[in-house]
């Protein structure tokens, strides 16, 4: 059985990630924007980014985008790691991102996240962290 994420228009390698998490709005978000009004799962993944609180452009939409619509659904609304998220849920978003190719200093950049934050979660759930992770933490504890 295919998952609507197998069906994701953006799961092709033409496409570039990073256009899905511009730093900016602007060209490379209108760009992915672009792809979603052409998806046919864009429902599941808005439905799917609604409940979770992620960055980046999902079913056609930026995250303060979809701050409005929770609020306008009267939705509660969630932010970031305080989120009650399943562990299925939030390892699937980490292991994406792993996936496509981003490191843990990415995830942490592109999910808004402190390294000590990412660090707890993936104890949390038993995670082994990057090395590289693990340096990052232990510098910021030794310069604070
Ligand atoms: S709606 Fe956009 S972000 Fe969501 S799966 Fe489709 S192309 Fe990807």
């Amino acid at each position: 059985m295919t998952t609507w994420r197998e069906q994701a228009a953006c799961n092709d390698s033409t496409v570039d990630p990073e256009w899905f998490f511009p730093e900016l709005p602007g060209l490379a978000g209108n760009k992915a924007k672009a792809i979603c009004n052409g998806c046919e799962v864009r429902k599941q993944c808005l439905d799917a980014a609604l409940w979770q609180s992620v960055c980046g452009i999902w079913g056609g939409t930026t995250k303060s985008e979809r701050v409005a619509m929770r609020r306008e659904l009267g939705m509660p609304l969630v932010s970031g790691w305080s989120a009650r998220t399943e562990r299925s849920r939030w390892e699937q978003q980490y292991y994406e991102l792993r996936e496509l190719g981003y490191s843990d200093f990415d995830v942490i950049r592109k999910l808004g996240v402190k390294p000590q934050s990412l660090m707890r979660q993936l104890n949390r759930y038993g995670i082994k962290a990057s090395q590289d992770l693990i340096d990052l933490v232990q510098e910021q504890k030794r310069s604070s």
